[in-house]
């Protein structure tokens, strides 16, 4: 992840500085001046599984790999719920209308800095993507497979909740699917 290098408050370049916090002592990035300090705390990230006329809709990002396909995923906006700014990227992303918004999980993505916060919405109307996504595809909910990561547990705990055991990609599966050579 970037680390910023100025203080976004005076401009001063930032340090590693040592402090008393209230778990004890700790370094962190601060700003000698001002003592602004970067907490660098995980980013909440809304995540949708889109059921489409009883199947499930996963879309492929444009800078994702050839075969790449996920749930639909966005930041949330000030002066939303994570319910209003899930139902808004499912509409910008897709043009689907959302009549039903179900919390599944939270989930880490540590590797980003993230929290995700994933729903299973049900989806209205005729699809038609953003510029962001150039693919999506449906699935039967038996044929979909998950992906060891932070909305692939999420659409595995959804699953369950239909009564179907998810299947994961193999460790192999998923590199060819990272790669983008996975059929
Ligand atoms: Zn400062």
């Amino acid at each position: 992840m970037n680390q910023p290098r100025f203080c976004p408050s005076c401009a001063t370049p930032l340090a590693h500085i040592e402090a008393l916090e209230d778990g004890g002592p700790k370094s962190r990035l601060r700003c000698p001046s001002c003592d602004w300090t970067h907490w660098n705390n995980p980013t909440p990230v809304l995540a949708a599984i889109v059921e489409y006329g009883g199947q499930v809709l996963l879309a492929r990002n444009a800078a994702w790999p050839a075969k790449m396909f996920a749930l639909i995923t966005g930041f949330m906006e000030a002066g939303e719920t994570p319910q209003e700014g899930i139902s808004r990227e499912v509409k910008e992303e897709t043009s689907l209308d959302v009549s039903e918004v179900n919390l599944v999980g939270v989930y880490d993505f540590q590797r980003m800095n993230q929290v995700i916060i994933a729903y299973h919405v049900v989806a209205h109307g005729e699809v038609s993507l953003s510029p962001e996504l150039v693919d999506y595809r449906l699935y039967d909910l038996p044929d979909l497979k998950c992906w060891p990561a932070g909305t692939g547990y999420a659409l595995a705990d959804w699953l369950r909740t239909r009564g179907h055991e998810p299947i994961f990609f193999t460790a192999a599966e998923n590199e060819e699917r990272r790669r983008g050579l996975a059929s």
